[in-house]
């Protein structure tokens, strides 16, 4: 029987938190909570708590630690509450935990994965905002500390199950690998006019044809710079040009990926769209645990769908190609002016298209710089928040 792991989930009162508690709930043999940490839901955290029984619980300001405390207080005298953001690189490189799932939203996620790969341990990737900001620093620590980086972003989880393993290295080997081919949804507003997605709502932006999931991923699901941060992050995990990478339209989000190999063969991972699959597998893997999630019935799933992306209506795709082709800071730029505008979009300041018009009017103004540090990337990010929140202003006053 397989030794119990011990995992710490960051960001687990999140979509992919709960869907990761979710598998390891049914998988109790082989799992259990160590560590969890969120940002304010206290309300939530404690739910958690009660249920799992962690050692140690860490939210992100001292007040909201202090309430989850009091809660605590009977219910589970045992669970240690931590705050801070430092709290979360302590969770991510504790001694007792072998698995820590990096599932945080945004930019803000990227210091304790950096710390849990330091610490050498199995790293389930959510966060794909860490290798857009550091993608080369981060493969490169993962490497000098042995660290195990599983993405657990669906494509990219379908393309490493696709993928041979080495036999030295034991890691997925790509060098036989001719492109890969990043799979998308195309978004709730595929198909609609231009007229209409400027009117488009949050609420309209957020409601996922296909997958349900944070509401700052869901925007960027409906720009499509999901699809474009998803490029950079496969860029740095599979280490393959961009030239290489492509992306294809398929609305039923039955194929998460493929990846064509010199040979003319091409292989891709199916799937109902539900992340506890891709979660499940990178929990386990090499091995496979069950994940509460059906199997596809092909005989019921009458056609597959494929068409380009339309990179006209939803310019952010190309962005973060060119991003890509500049190298450096381009692509920590890119996401952050997309992180600002999205937000300003949610909090009803801007239209959804002008998103994509902060992203390039940032970058724009900011040309790359390179990118030899963590020092670097965190500069570039500044820097690009406060260039957002500049043109946000003029664009209010235009
Ligand atoms: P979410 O908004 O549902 O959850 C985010 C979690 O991060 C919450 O637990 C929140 O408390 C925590 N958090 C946010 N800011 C924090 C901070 N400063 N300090 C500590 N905790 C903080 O988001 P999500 O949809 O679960 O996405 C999480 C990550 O996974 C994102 O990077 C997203 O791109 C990626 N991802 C999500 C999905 C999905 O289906 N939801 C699929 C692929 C990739
Ligand atoms: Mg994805």
């Amino acid at each position: 029987m397989a030794e119990i792991k011990s995992l710490a989930i960051l960001g687990a009162t999140g979509s992919i938190g709960s869907s990761t508690l979710d598998v390891v709930q049914r998988n109790p043999e082989r799992y259990r909570v160590h560590a969890l940490a969120a940002h304010r839901d206290v309300e939530g955290m404690t739910a958690l708590c009660q249920r799992h029984h962690p050692e140690l619980a860490a939210m992100a300001s001292p007040e909201h630690a202090e309430q989850l405390r009091e809660r605590l207080a009977h219910c589970c005298p045992h669970t240690e509450v931590l705050s801070g953001p430092e709290s979360l690189n302590t969770l991510a490189s504790l001694e007792a935990v072998d698995i820590v799932v990096a599932a945080i939203v945004g930019a803000a996620g990227m210091d304790s994965t950096l710390a849990a790969v330091q610490a050498g341990k199995r790293v389930l990737l959510a966060n794909k905002e860490s290798l857009v900001l550091a993608g080369e620093l981060m493969m490169q620590q993962a490497m000098d500390h042995g660290a195990c980086l599983i993405p657990v972003d669906s494509e990219h989880n379908a393309i490493f199950q696709c993928l041979p393993i080495d036999r030295q290295s034991g890691k997925p080997d790509t060098r036989r690998v001719a492109h890969i081919t990043l799979t998308a949804s195309g978004g709730p507003f595929r198909g609609w006019s231009r007229e209409a997605i400027a009117r488009a709502t949050p609420d309209e932006a957020c409601a996922h044809p296909n997958w349900s999931m944070g509401r700052k991923i869901s925007v960027d699901s409906a720009t499509l710079m999901n699809k474009g941060l998803e490029l950079i992050e496969a860029r740095w995990l599979f280490d393959l040009p961009p030239e290489r990478l492509m992306v294809v339209v398929h609305p039923q989000s039955i194929i998460h990926s493929t990846v064509a190999f010199v040979d003319g063969s091409t292989l891709a991972q199916l799937g109902l769209p539900d992340m506890r699959t891709p979660i499940a597998a990178a929990l386990a893997w090499p091995d496979r645990i069950p994940s509460g999630v059906d199997h596809l019935d092909l005989s019921r799933i009458s056609q597959l769908d494929f068409e380009p992306p339309d990179t006209e209506r939803f310019p952010c795709l190309q962005l973060a190609y060119d991003a890509l082709k500049a190298g450096g800071t381009a692509a920590a730029t890119l996401n952050a002016a997309n992180e600002v505008a999205v937000q300003a979009f949610l909090d009803g300041g801007i239209g959804l298209l002008q998103i994509a018009e902060i992203n390039q009017r940032v970058m724009q103004a900011l040309p790359s710089l390179p990118a030899n540090s963590l020092e670097d990337v965190r500069a570039a990010d500044q820097r690009a928040r406060q260039q957002a929140e500049k043109t946000l202003s003029e664009l209010a006053h235009a």
